[in-house]
């Protein structure tokens, strides 16, 4: 897809030493659309979010801006003037200016009424307005970020970058705040690149996200594509622990404990299961034995041994069927996925 406006990354290849770290990375964000880098600790998330930001110039590529060259063909211009805004874990607000003096920093050029009233709005977008003449540090961590959300925001910029925002909060402010900050960004129809090795919160945030596995993309699309149809093992196993083992497809199938399913090639397959995959069913095909099993809240983690084989399952159960039990069980073949095994 080619986008003249928001960014456009095309190409991106960047080596530190001998590493290649990013690897032939292409992607594209529309304004309005938020777009997250989701992957392991070093696979070259952050360096893609500093090549966007112009904090790295590229070995290789194009970086487009709103239709502009920012990087590559010998430009490369520095993050001031490329019109990004931030958004890391540590707020970095500046200790010495007010909340309202930390959002009108961003907006400076403006004439003194304008600033005032810019940032103004802007604290009021993010329910902050009330605080515009604490001290950052009467502020709670969430407070904290919000603010730096509004300031990030003041200027308009052409595309914002979030670097793991969120991490520094505890899980239910951050939820509350990951929920707030994705309202706020849409309502701005802002261009939004952001990293995090979390698949919920991709999930949650991203309109698209790009998988990266040691600087290359794996896949790029919508989350339920990801999750629905991952392009291969890894993909599927970073949404969650899977069952995987390897099977052989004959004619078009591949016959598994779990039944038998269509496979599109023949040869060594590697059979991947999510765990949600099987549900309790009285009158299901398939009969298991259970081994362990743990109440997780609004659904049971179950160990379960099918045929000489062990299993994890995810189940939602009323009461939970005890070690030793048998259970009747069923399989959803959407979450059901075949390789060939390299
Ligand atoms: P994390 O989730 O741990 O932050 P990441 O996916 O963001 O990881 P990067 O920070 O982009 O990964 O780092 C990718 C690789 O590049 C790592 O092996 C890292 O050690 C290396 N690296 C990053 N910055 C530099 C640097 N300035 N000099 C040398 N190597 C670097």
């Amino acid at each position: 897809m080619k986008s003249t406006t928001g960014l456009a990354m095309h190409g991106i290849t960047h080596h530190f030493g001998a590493l290649r770290v990013v690897d032939d990375v292409s992607l594209t964000i529309s304004p309005g659309e938020l777009v997250c880098l989701l992957g392991p600790s070093g696979c070259g998330k952050t360096t893609t979010l500093r090549i966007a930001a112009g904090l790295e110039a590229p070995d290789s590529g194009t970086v487009t801006l709103n239709g502009a060259v920012v990087s590559g063909g010998g430009v490369h211009l520095p993050p001031e003037r490329r019109h990004v805004g931030f958004l890391f874990q540590d707020y970095a607000l500046f200790p010495h200016l007010r909340v309202l003096g930390n959002v009108e920093f961003g907006v400076e050029s403006l004439p003194a009424a304008e600033r005032r009233a810019r940032a103004m709005e802007m604290l009021e977008q993010v329910g902050m307005a009330d605080y515009a003449k604490a001290w950052p540090h009467q502020l709670s961590g969430g407070q904290q970020q919000r603010v730096a959300l509004a300031r990030a925001l003041a200027p308009n910029p052409a595309l914002m970058l979030l670097d793991e925002p969120f991490s520094g909060l505890d899980k239910r402010l951050r939820d509350l705040v990951r929920d707030e900050t994705l309202q706020v960004l849409k309502r701005n129809k802002v261009a939004t690149l952001m990293v995090t090795h979390d698949p919920e919160e991709a999930m949650f945030m991203a309109d698209r996200v790009a998988v990266m596995r040691q600087g290359r993309v794996v896949q790029f699309d919508r989350p339920e594509v990801l999750y629905n149809a991952p392009a291969d093992p890894f993909v599927a196993a970073f949404f969650g622990e899977v069952n995987q083992w390897p099977a052989e497809a004959r004619d078009g199938k591949v016959d598994t404990v779990l039944g038998i399913f269509t496979s599109p090639q023949d040869g060594d397959i590697e059979v991947l299961a999510r765990p949600e995959a099987l549900r309790l069913d009285q009158n299901g095909p398939i009969c298991a034995q259970v081994l362990a099993a743990r109440p997780l809240g609004p659904v049971s983690l179950l160990h379960l041994r099918l045929d000489g084989q062990d299993m994890r399952a995810r189940l939602a159960c009323r009461t939970l069927p005890q070690p030793g039990e048998t259970v009747r069980l069923s399989v959803d073949p959407t979450q059901i996925f075949l390789y060939p095994r390299t």
